[in-house]
Parts: structure tokens; sequence; C-alpha cells
């Protein structure tokens, strides 16, 4: 961050400027873009003043434009310094990260909207409705702030640098299409980061879904399916009475035909509501036509809505073993940061009970 900040340029800084842009900014010679966007995009510097190569002047004139356009309003982390959750703020809008280490990889999962328009009944975010949308350089300038996290913790406990992106945070990211498009070709390009590592996760979007194999690079899609028929799926993801399941599942069999990589589907398990064994062989009957495909089943993380709970263990277990034995591809994940509300929006939500606070409401109001 400056200190002096131009109003005037876009909400992610430099991070939201093109090659163009960025050229008529720093002016010539002509490598010094290249060189702005490797202190940028590979090496994360957290300003401007940082890039140690370039004149004075022009540091200065770039920190009004912000190298870091997020602020920190809050961090915490759980699983014993594996998982770290952010809380930014951006031109009035918040939204979270959340940074997930194992011991051979590093994921960042990012928002790509400020809160979520959709409304799934079982997702915080979609409860608490939607601020704003996330322009590509907020967006990848998420990615960044978690970089410079993992290369300052340093443990020996996961890779130093960020190995995969999911979009998984706030929003649908399909209805920020042009600017999650940026930040794919962003991430994907100066970044440094393998399509193949990328997933981008919808409630379906079925002209989206087929736009992206032009639009992006070979990333991972991935579908919140939640239910197999459309009397629930209108329930548990309301988009669906637009886009019923068959468009959606039509939708994901053309963007295979087009040379899309291997689809995830995923689903939560709600207790006593899509995690029965019948709509585990519905399920797989689904899905069994547009093989080869994945499901991730996902315990649902516990919101403060009392009518959605998560599935006990067994029937998480045995649903999967259901859809593997009718054929389909499923392994049941765990749900890392369940303890600090990370995994799906949560962090927003439940701000006040955490006793977190906007840098602009009173203290003590929390
Ligand atoms: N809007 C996009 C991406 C963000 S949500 C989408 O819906 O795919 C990422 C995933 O988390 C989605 O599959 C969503 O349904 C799931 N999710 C939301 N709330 C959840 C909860 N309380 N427990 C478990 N998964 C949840």
């Amino acid at each position: 961050m400056s200190a002096h900040p131009d109003v005037s340029a876009p909400p992610g800084g430099l991070l939201d400027l093109d090659d163009a842009a960025l050229g008529e900014l720093v002016g010539p010679p002509h490598y010094r873009v290249a060189q702005v966007k490797r202190w940028l995009y590979e090496r994360a510097v957290a300003s401007a003043h940082d890039m140690t190569d370039l004149p004075a002047e022009l540091r200065t004139r770039l920190d009004r434009i912000g190298a870091a356009p997020l602020t920190e309003v809050a961090r915490t982390s759980a699983d014993d310094g594996a998982t770290h959750k952010w809380l930014f703020e951006s031109r009035g809008a918040s939204f979270e990260t959340v940074l997930i280490r194992y011991p051979d990889r590093a994921t960042v999962c990012v928002s790509s909207q400020a809160g979520c328009a959709q409304a799934c009944p079982f997702c915080a975010t979609g409860q608490s409705g939607f601020e704003r949308q996330l322009s590509a350089g907020e967006i990848v300038a998420q990615v960044l702030a978690a970089a410079r996290e993992l290369r300052a913790i340093d443990d020996g406990r996961s890779p130093t640098r960020v190995s995969n992106v999911v979009f998984m945070g706030m929003g649908e990211p399909l209805a920020n299409y042009p600017a999650v498009v940026s930040a794919v070709a962003k991430l994907c390009g100066p970044v440094g980061l393998s399509a193949r590592h990328v997933t981008v996760s919808t409630i379906g979007i079925p002209d989206r879904i087929r736009q992206m194999t032009t639009d992006m690079a070979p990333v991972t899609l991935a579908v919140s399916l939640h239910a197999p028929d459309d009397a629930l799926r209108d329930r548990l993801v309301p988009p669906n009475r637009r886009w019923p399941i068959r468009e959606v599942l039509a939708a994901v069999a053309d963007h295979r035909a087009a040379g899309g990589r291997r689809v995830t589907f995923e689903y939560t398990l709600m207790d006593g509501v899509n995690d029965s064994t019948d709509q585990a062989h519905a399920l797989a009957a689904l899905l069994r036509p547009l093989r080869p495909v994945h499901v991730n089943a996902i315990p649902m993380n516990a919101t403060a809505d009392p009518a959605f709970r998560p599935s006990p263990a067994a029937a998480c277990r045995s649903f999967v073993d259901t859809l593997v034995a009718g054929g389909v591809n499923a392994t049941l994940r765990r749900n890392r940061g369940a303890s600090i509300d990370a995994a799906c929006g949560q962090l927003f939500a439940g701000r006040a009970r955490l006793g977190l606070r906007r840098p602009d409401e009173e203290s003590g109001a929390a």
C-alpha cells in the first residue's frame, strides 16, 4: 500500500493493467514492462519500492497505483498453521482468501466477488448477499498476498510457492466472467501456474461453461451439483430454476467435447437432505454417461441455519462407496479450516462472532 494512493487508479492497482497500459505508465526503455511484471507477478513484491533495479522516480509513480492493492482486515490460522485465512478490504468491499498448505502443494482459495447473488441456503456467503464484482487485479492480488505469506513461513512443511488456485471463495466466478478470464490469463501467464492446477468452481451457467474452452487456458471445471434431481437442486442451488440439471450437464458434455479437462462435480453432504443411498444411486446414474468424471463429496460445514447440518461420517462414507460401486469415481474430502470457518465464505458472515471489525466500525462494536 502506498501512503498516497491514486484514487483514480483501478481497484486492483497495477495488477489491473494490461501490457499496453503498463507500457504507457512506465515509459521507455522497452524492457521495463517485463521487468515490472516480474516484480509484480513472479516475485510478488508488496510495494514498488522493493523493485530495486528501477529508478526511484518510477518506483514512486508505480506505488501511487499500488502493487499490493488489498488491505488486510483480519487473519487467522488453523490446522496447526497449515491453513491461513484472510479478510481483505478493497474500496469498501470485503472478501476472504484462504491458503491451504499440504506437504506437496500449496492451494489458494480465492474470491471472485464480494458476496454472492446465488443465494444457496446452506452457504453463508449466499445468505449474506451480493456486494460487488472484484476486478481481475483484486483476484490476482489474493494469490500474490498468499504467495508472500508462503515465502515468509518457509517451515519445510509445504512448497514455498503457490501451486494451485481454486475459485471456491466468495462469489460465482462465471457471473464475473470477463474479470475471471483476465485473472486466469494472469495466473497461467506471468504468475506461472499450470492451467491444470487452476480450478474454476461454478453453480453451472451453461453458455459460460461452453465459452470457457475458447476464452481460458485449459483449467479444471468444477460444477456444484449437490443434488441428483431438479426438485431438490431448485432448493439447494436456486439458479437451477433457470438452468436445470440436464442443461448444465449438456454444457459439461460440450465443454469436454471441445477439449476441456475431466470435470469435477462438487457434492456437499447434508444430513437427511441429499445424503441417502437412493440419492447416491440416482447421482451415479445421472453422471455415468458423462464419464470420465470425478465427484468431490464434502461434508457440509455447519452455518447458522439449523435446517442444514453436516452428514454423519458413516453416511458420507457410504454415499461415496455407493457412487464408486455405481461406476462413478468419487472421493470424500476432509474439510480443512472448518474450525476457523475458512472453507466457504464463512469468515465474512462470522466476523462479529470472531470479534473482527472493519476499520470504519466503532471499536468495541463487535
Ligand atoms: N459459487 C461457486 C464457487 C464458490 S463456493 C460455486 O458454487 O461453485 C465453493 C463450493 O463450496 C461450492 O461447491 C459450494 O456449494 C460449497 N459450499 C458452500 N457452502 C458450503 C458449506 N456450508 N459447506 C460445504 N460446502 C459449501
